[in-house]
């Protein structure tokens, strides 16, 4: 048995990943799972749990959900009323799951299915639904972070996802680095500018890279790793962590490799020592 993190068993990792059910991503102390089964869910969560890291909850946390599928469950923005509600009731359940198992925060995208809204029904969806969720959180106290996300035609810019969370104290923004280097490259932005705008709000960082679209859809999440760090279009994840380090409120950093047959284990255990060595150097120094 080889070990990827302290306490975390790569072939374990590696098997769940692959069946992308019960699976979780680790970070540092801490591990996020997500799309566990309805009979299993308990099982395996806590056949991973470990009293020394703290868990969050990707939403969907239980997939199928009354017989949906994931691409159901966040639809936040879509023009349909039906499957806004749907998607608010089944984030509902996924955060009463994780009160049940000492969740430290509930995460979601806001995304939509089939009904594309307008630029402007996107906001306005936005912040209805924003609120929605907030008031979820509130009632489970428990807190929600929203993952930042660049594809949405007019829903993309840093300030309009300031504007949708900065009242709600109890929701929290996560930066995925991959996700923000695919938004750079499509509508030709600067991501470290990005970063610093959203850093007041960042509660947790997903972790990963990619060069392009179309490595993305070949390759999925490229694991960060040094040798790649801002060459040949990766973004430099580096400068991404030096921009927020200095934010006042702790950071939740969770790694999102990929897993296939070309994806090795020491080049996700090099890439995560980097990480640490790097974050670790940069709190010590945010907090002199
Ligand atoms: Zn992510």
């Amino acid at each position: 048995m080889t070990q990827l993190w302290p306490t975390i068993d790569f072939e374990d990792f590696f098997n769940r990943k692959v069946k992308t059910q019960g699976y979780y991503n680790p970070g540092f102390d801490t591990w996020q799972m997500l799309q566990c089964t309805s009979d299993g869910w308990r099982k395996e969560t806590e056949s991973v749990a470990n009293n020394r890291m703290l868990l969050s909850i990707h939403h969907p946390y239980v997939v199928p959900w009354k017989s949906l599928g994931r691409d159901q469950s966040s639809n936040f923005l879509d023009p349909n009323q039906a499957a806004r509600s749907t998607s608010l009731q089944w984030l509902t359940d996924s955060v009463s799951r994780a009160k049940e198992q000492n969740a430290q925060f509930v995460l979601t995208h806001l995304t939509h299915g089939s009904g594309k809204p307008t630029p402007e029904q996107a906001e306005n969806l936005a912040s209805r639904s924003v609120e929605s969720i907030a008031r979820i959180s509130e009632s489970f106290n428990m807190p929600i972070h929203i993952e930042y996300l660049g594809y949405h035609p007019s829903f993309h810019l840093p300030e309009k996802f300031i504007s949708a969370l900065e009242d709600y104290p109890n929701l929290g923004l996560c930066l995925d680095t991959g996700h923000l280097n695919r938004w750079a490259q499509i509508h030709n932005m600067d991501p470290y500018q990005a970063a610093s705008k959203l850093s007041p709000l960042i509660e947790s960082v997903h972790l990963w890279n990619t060069s392009s679209n179309l490595e993305y859809r070949h390759y999925g999440h490229v694991p960060v790793h040094n040798s790649i760090d801002g060459v040949n279009g990766y973004i430099s994840v580096e400068r991404i962590l030096q921009t927020i380090a200095p934010a006042k409120h702790p950071i939740t950093i969770i790694f999102e490799p990929s897993i296939h047959s070309k994806v090795e284990e020491a080049f996700i255990t090099e890439g995560m020592l980097w990480i640490k060595h790097l974050w670790t150097n940069l709190q010590d120094h945010a907090n002199d």
